[in-house]
């Protein structure tokens, strides 16, 4: 499988903890869609097979017109083959999601969205520097569905400052009972040059302590299997059929192509990565300048990729596949490693019928116990 990703980084307003590439100056969109046109349509073939899935993310995708997006697409279908029955996904703000703006995305041939949502608290969302309300969520996701879109992702934040058990089952609450088929549930984490990690630094915001942190995410996890959504990824949960087709080739290592500023590639040998700056995006395209970095990963690069991205799945790794593609000496030094941390912390992984996987226990600590198994 492969997939392709646009990033579109432009947002109407900057959300406190948010270190993605993005600007809320919205008057260079339409430099930005003549410079993406141009990086697709100069890309040449880098993944020689047609896309499974196609996913426009950001940013807020949805600050884009119909025009805008449609002239994306036309570059997209013009220069790559894309399957028939591929997911096509964009990511979309609720307060973006009128009728016609709905209509207009399934007529563009999108078959899933993935709403923001974060909070159904305003105050939250207020803290977090959003730019809807959390009753605008409910009404986007209820006109998606009239809408013809019975593939939904919401996401949601936990582990916020003021985020109490009470309010975070709340949302969860909320988030089960409405006609959504997938969940990205995330910590929140304070990142550099972030508002939220100013305060932080400042004392101004109260960090959510280990053991609520701790309670938030298992609380999270008792919410989704009673709504039978499944925990497919540390992350992530989904009902039957409805993993996120797109998201799951980044995790089991297949090959991708990104667009856009800050967008990234991998062919299975290459990793290309896009400069992470609108303007310099803008400027180097529009010059007919280097916009990108490429490297070849060594052979360790490539295993400890394939052992962070996997591990992070409720699939795991296949000590088979460990074997093929790397070989007895490297396979041995990974049962040796985990063989070790399952005799002291054996809730966290588990090494069953050829499959080495981190327990959603584990999952805690995943960096951790993950830097542990790699190679140096
Ligand atoms: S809308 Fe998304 S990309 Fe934009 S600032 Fe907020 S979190 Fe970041």
């Amino acid at each position: 499988m492969s997939g392709l990703y646009i990033h579109v980084p432009f947002c109407r307003k900057a959300c406190r903890y948010c270190d993605f590439c993005f600007t809320v100056s919205l008057q260079y969109i339409d430099a930005y869609i003549v410079c993406l046109v141009k990086e697709i349509k100069n890309a040449g073939n880098i993944v020689n097979e047609a896309f499974s899935t196609v996913y426009i993310g950001g940013g807020t995708p949805t600050v884009l017109s119909k025009r805008q997006i449609a002239a994306i697409l036309a570059a997209i279908y013009e220069q790559f083959s894309v399957k028939n029955g591929a997911e096509v996904t964009i990511e979309a703000n609720p307060d973006d999601l009128s009728e016609d703006y709905l209509k207009s995305l399934k007529d563009l041939g999108f078959n899933r969205l993935s709403i923001g949502v974060q909070s159904f608290f305003d105050e939250d969302i207020d803290l977090m520097n959003r730019s809807h309300r959390s009753l605008e969520s409910i009404a986007a996701i209820n006109r998606a569905v009239r809408a013809g879109f019975h593939s939904l992702n919401t996401d949601l934040i936990y582990g916020m400052p003021g985020l109490t058990i009470k309010k975070w089952e709340e949302n969860l609450a909320r988030i089960f009972d409405l006609p959504v088929q997938h969940l990205s549930a995330y910590h929140l984490t304070y990142e550099k040059d972030t508002v939220f990690e100013l305060w932080r630094q400042q004392g101004r915001i109260n960090i959510t302590d280990e053991a609520d942190s701790i309670a938030q995410y298992m609380l999270l996890r008792e919410k989704a299997s009673q709504y039978n959504f499944e925990h497919y990824e540390v992350s992530n949960f989904a009902v039957k059929e409805q993993r996120s087709k797109h998201n799951s080739i980044y995790w089991s290592g297949d090959t991708y192509i990104g667009f856009g500023p800050s967008a990234h590639s991998y062919d299975g040998n290459r990793r290309k990565w896009n400069i992470a700056s609108v303007n310099k995006y803008i400027q180097n395209i529009s010059a007919g300048k280097p916009h990108s970095k490429t490297e070849v990963l060594s052979e360790s690069e490539k295993y400890n990729e394939f052992l962070i991205t996997r591990l992070r799945t409720s699939e795991g790794v296949n000590l088979e596949h460990v074997k093929d593609r790397f070989g007895n000496k490297v396979l041995e030094d990974l049962v040796s490693k985990a063989g070790h941390h399952i005799q002291y912390r054996p809730e966290e992984m588990l090494l069953s019928n050829e499959i080495l996987k981190i327990t959603p226990e584990g999952w805690l600590r995943l960096d951790h116990i993950t830097r542990n198994l790699m190679r140096d």
